[in-house]
């Protein structure tokens, strides 16, 4: 695996834009790595940009819920208080108007614009109840972050303190850029910059603290001020897990990003991708659903 590869001198190599979805792409499954970003590029292997553009019924959930709270937090942001009974509407409405979408395939005649369920692509055995289950979890974490006391308290944030809202950014390091989007970031009245992370699955320690180590050093290179205040806010449970973004945590993250960027160009070949440098994982659980089972074989 990584570790086992040479590392790319200083700044030379192709330009990586690193992402906290990327880096854990790479650690899960090399094979699964190359397809997105590489086999999957336009017009190389259409099948695999078909199967890069597919949700499933999590990530589905997630976007819905991360899309209804943008949407509610800019009418904000602009003065305007939307009823949660409306968001909640605006969101089923989408997500009714995406799965009929995906039941008629639409995504195999406009790839990456239609939308598209790894569930029905693979006629997975989904139960109705099940389906209905998503759009019952979206509704309650939507209508929980609304009801946060951080809700109330953005209702009265003058429009200077208000820094982003699923804004797309980008910031350099030495190895390459980083892609960041910061779900909600505000000064609260004690002048803390808070880093808001919405989650509507469970906890994953590792990646979520990750995430929160790049919005505070994107933070940092914006000149957004001190001190960082990261809270990743678990949704489903109304569990707010509020953590300093300190200058330990933004060292570690800086050198845990270079690092898997000289990992991730070290496995080219004169900057190209060639499919044999990129092993299957040996874990089979990651497979069962992953989109690319079917040209890796494993399906
Ligand atoms: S099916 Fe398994 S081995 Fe193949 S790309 Fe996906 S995760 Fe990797």
């Amino acid at each position: 695996m990584p570790g086992q590869l040479n590392f790319w001198p200083g700044e030379a190599g192709p330009a990586i834009r690193w992402s906290v979805t990327r880096g854990k792409r790479f650690r899960d499954c090399l094979r699964r790595y190359y397809y997105h970003h590489y086999a999957s590029a336009k017009n190389k292997n259409h099948e695999a940009f078909v199967l890069k553009h597919l949700s499933n019924r999590y990530s589905w959930t997630g976007n819905a819920v991360h899309e209804a709270l943008e949407y509610a937090l800019k009418a904000l942001r602009d003065g305007r208080v939307l009823g949660v009974d409306d968001v909640v509407n605006q969101a089923t409405k989408r997500m009714r108007t995406q799965y009929l979408e995906s039941v008629k395939k639409r995504y195999r005649e406009k790839p990456g614009v239609a939308f598209g369920l790894f569930e029905h692509e693979f006629a997975e055995n989904i139960a109705k109840e099940t389906w209905a289950g998503c759009q019952i979890q979206a509704e309650r974490c939507i209508r929980q972050a609304m009801d946060l006391p951080l809700w109330g308290l953005l209702r009265d944030l003058k429009p200077e303190n208000w820094f982003a809202v699923e804004t797309m950014r980008s910031f350099r390091l030495r190895a390459g850029s980083v892609i960041v989007k910061p779900d909600l970031a505000y000064r609260d009245p004690d002048g803390c910059v808070v880093l808001v992370d919405w989650k509507t699955g469970k906890p994953r320690p590792e990646d979520d603290r990750m995430q929160l180590g790049v919005y505070g050093l994107y933070a940092q290179q914006a000149g957004w001020g001190e001190p960082l205040v990261g809270v990743l806010a678990y949704l489903d449970n109304v569990l707010l897990d509020e953590q300093p973004v300190d200058v330990h945590v933004l060292e570690t993250t800086k050198i845990t990003i270079e690092q898997s960027m000289t990992h991730m160009r070290a496995v080219l070949r004169n900057g190209h991708a060639h499919e044999e440098d990129f092993p299957r994982t040996d874990d089979l659980r990651m497979c069962g659903m992953c989109s690319f089972k079917r040209i890796c074989g494993r399906e």
